[in-house]
């Protein structure tokens, strides 16, 4: 049916592939013949398959798989792989290793409800956005029994490996999982939990582990526009297990809380879930005792335009919140006060002012009174002190106390601040009273599997300290997976006495220098400039180009704005923000409230005042009435992270990265754009380049002679020994020796070597 061919014309330039793109066939392939299957990139950056027609110069003309003739620049075509690699489980087995076949890889397995694929050593994971009926207690029990034929990849078997791992080796191991927003991190941590409760259940722990998870969720998660149930904070939770295998604690450790959302979303978002399943879900003895309202009523929930969820009843949620609250045990009294907490930060974002004079406010009267004295009345101080540390500010001058007066912007921003401060306080409390219902008990034998669920690298429209913090995070992940991957492939090659020249890999150690470096890092830099009364984030963004222009991952922009280099792409951020954000710092006054506040959840503002103290008495500091011996957010940040690594690197690592296969959140849709685009940067195409610059195709000597065996004359092929028909077939089809190792239980290949004996096999 030629006639019903087209012609097209296909795109001939070479910019198809992002700058930060590596291709994974480094060289452009040569096809000199015809009749080759091949992939081409077409002029909407789609790849399709096709089959070389013909070609001249660097003009091919392909026959597409849809049946159109088409013309393409062979520099936009890459080699398809043979039948029979369609749909493997693991690209590593892929002859012709570049993105439109892992592409094809995974949209083919995906278009048949197999989301789980691996890279080697790395579980990608496709997020289905649907049900898939593969959690039952049925797949439970095949992965770990190991019944049925071909398991598939799935997190239950990265889960069991590492389960397995650590009771034969009595080593700690982890499960890292990384990926954007609504990529299915939170989902896949809960799936590998749910199966660990599984394998170590029975000590009656397991409930509670599991049951964390709606506690944190309703706390920390938000719906963004990017996922309805996005987790606002990085999370790392160890299961300790005992001799027997049994669970017998667990310890959660959360990261960077994103405060600001208590008191301001992005139209079309929400702040915690806490909130609306309070208003929604409490019952009417409740509601009088915490003073809830409907969520309309509160501006804190109101001003964004999104009030619910699709399919989901907040007050539904609420119910459950409880009965994990319950399991986890923590007691009715400290529920309500925690819910009292929550209700008086919704009432102090109903405070209101007016200017008075000049530019001095007063509390509105009316609701806005009414929002104080049920505040006060929550925070459990008087009413007066209230409005005076919103509205006043204690200046220490010349030896005496002068009470100057906020101006408007000043107040509201004190407001927030203050609800921010008791949000986040109230967050710390949980997190730590959820530890000591899961404290490991004397049992402990120091084993553990750790889940780490953290934010993926981010690069918006507009990038501010948030997102620095997050893409430094992730690439000091990416070093530990970069660090790790590499080492692994080593230890093959060593024990198989392999003759291995080391590869440089794409190292983001500048990058980690050009962030964290002391003195002169960013983190530094910032911290130091934090110090002075006078800075501005103009100021700032100098300090950072005059002292950072070496580093080739920095470049400096106009104004306040500069650049990153980060592994996964360029970022460029701008520093409006930054000082105040990393300050991070409640006033005098407000820290005084809070110390003053007769809140009965102890400890519930112990850090906050804590850090105040220290300020109240220091007497050059109450000057300018800010606490600056605080650890700055991005030194604790570091430190934390620091932690973190150390942690990661006693354990034996399990990477998991999960792919958003469309921003819609349709099942069975398949972006192409936007899955390379993740594949780049989640670092699963450098695991594939890491492979292909050793050699990723491996196969036993047996395996090898088998396969390629009967391709050799009979005087070739019917040698005894296995090995001398492997080297038989390696010389008769002339495999360059560069090309492939012998080891001594299997033959290493280079990526492409094995593509052509199974073009010879198919054609025999
Ligand atoms: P964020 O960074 O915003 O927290 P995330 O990567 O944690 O995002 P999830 O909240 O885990 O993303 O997943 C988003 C949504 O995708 C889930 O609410 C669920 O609807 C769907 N989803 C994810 N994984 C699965 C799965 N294995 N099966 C079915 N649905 C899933
Ligand atoms: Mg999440």
């Amino acid at each position: 049916n030629s006639e019903e061919c087209q012609l097209m014309e296909v795109s001939d330039t070479s910019t198809a592939l992002s700058s930060s793109c590596r291709p994974l066939v480094d060289s452009v392939a040569t096809f000199k013949g015809e009749n080759i299957r091949v992939w081409c990139l077409t002029s909407e950056n789609i790849w399709i398959s096709g089959v070389v027609v013909s070609i001249q110069d660097t003009q091919a003309v392909i026959r597409t798989s849809d049946c159109r003739i088409v013309t393409a620049s062979s520099g936009l075509l890459q080699p398809a792989n043979p039948d029979i690699l369609e749909g493997v489980d693991d690209l590593i087995k892929l002859s012709y290793l570049n993105e439109p076949a892992v592409l094809h890889d995974l949209t083919y397995r995906y278009s048949r409800d197999m989301i789980y694929t691996r890279a080697g050593p790395v579980l990608i994971a496709v997020n289905p956005f649907k049900k898939v009926p593969i959690y039952t207690a049925d797949f439970i029990q095949a992965y770990r029994k190991k019944t049925g034929s071909s398991l598939h990849p799935h997190v239950y078997m990265t889960a069991d490996a590492a389960f397995r791992a650590m009771v034969r080796e009595g080593i700690n191991q982890s499960i890292i999982i990384s990926g954007e927003s609504g990529a299915g991190k939170t989902e896949t941590a809960k799936i590998a939990m749910q199966y660990l409760a599984a394998l170590g259940g029975g000590g009656g722990l397991e409930d509670e582990i599991l049951q964390t998870n709606p506690i944190l969720e309703a706390f920390g998660n938000a719906k963004t526009l990017r996922n309805d149930n996005s987790s606002r904070f990085g999370k790392l939770i160890d299961i300790h297990f005992d001799n027997s295998g049994k669970i017998c604690g667990a310890k959660i450790q959360t990261y960077l809380l994103e405060k600001s959302r208590v008191v301001q979303q992005a139209g079309g978002e929400r702040s915690y879930h806490v909130f609306y399943q309070l208003c929604a879900g409490a019952d009417p003895g409740l509601q009088e005792r915490v003073k809830v309202r409907p969520a309309q009523e509160y501006h804190y929930l109101n001003h964004s335009d999104c009030l619910s969820i699709d399919n989901v009843d907040d007050a539904e949620q609420f119910y459950l919140l409880r009965r994990a609250m319950n399991v986890v045990q923590i007691s009715n009294e400290d529920q309500e006060q925690a819910f009292e907490m929550l209700s008086a930060v919704l009432w102090i974002g109903n405070i209101t002012f007016h200017i008075v004079d000049h530019d001095n406010v007063i509390v509105d009267e009316n609701e806005g009174k009414l929002a104080v004295k049920v505040a006060a009345g929550l925070l459990h101080c008087e009413i007066h002190e209230l409005v005076a540390a919103l509205s006043t500010r204690k200046i220490h001058a010349g030896g005496d106390d002068i009470v100057q007066r906020l101006t408007y912007e000043q107040a509201t921003d004190s407001r927030d601040a203050l609800a921010k401060a008791i949000y986040a306080s109230l967050f710390d409390w949980l997190v730590d009273r959820i530890n000591k219902s899961l404290e490991v008990g004397k049992r402990r034998t120091g084993r553990s599997i750790s889940i780490l669920d953290i934010y993926g690298f981010e690069s918006f429209k507009r990038n501010s300290f948030e997102q620095l913090c997050i893409n430094y995070a992730n690439e000091r992940l990416q070093q530990h997976f970069n660090r790790h991957l590499f080492k692994l492939e080593q230890e093959e090659y060593t024990s198989e006495n392999i003759d291995w020249t080391r590869v440089d890999f794409e190292d983001n150690q500048e990058c980690l220098d050009l962030i964290e470096k002391r003195p002169l890092g960013m983190i530094s830099l910032l911290d130091e400039e934090c110090t002075f009364p006078r800075a501005t984030d103009l100021t700032l963004a100098e300090k950072l180009k005059e002292h950072l222009r070496g580093n080739t991952c920095f470049k400096g922009e106009r104004s306040k704005a500069f650049r990153i280099c980060h592994y996964a792409g360029e970022v460029m951020y701008e520093t409006n923000g930054f000082l105040e954000k990393n300050r991070d710092l409640l006033h005098a006054d407000l820290l005084q409230l809070l110390s003053s506040c007769d809140s009965s959840l102890p400890q519930l503002f112990a850090a906050a005042i804590g850090e105040g103290l220290q300020k109240m008495l220091s007497p050059t500091r109450r000057a300018n009435g800010t606490e600056s011996q605080k650890q700055s957010v991005a030194a604790k940040f570091k430190g934390q992270l620091n932690k973190l690594m150390q942690r990661l690197e006693s354990t034996e690592p399990h990477f998991i990265r999960c792919i958003k296969p469309n921003p819609q959140h349709l099942p069975n849709v398949v972006d192409q754009e936007l899955v390379l685009q993740q594949l780049r940067c989640c670092g699963v195409l450098e695991v594939v380049r890491i492979a292909r610059s050793g050699y990723p195709t491996r196969h036993s000597h047996n395996q090898f002679a088998m396969r390629y065996g009967f391709l050799l004359p009979k005087s070739l092929s019917s040698q005894h020994d296995v090995l001398s028909v492997c080297v038989a077939i390696l010389h008769q089809f002339v495999i360059a020796p560069e090309m492939y190792q012998i080891g001594i239980t299997k033959l290493f290949f280079r990526a492409g070597q094995i593509g052509m004996l199974e073009d010879l096999r198919q054609r025999t």
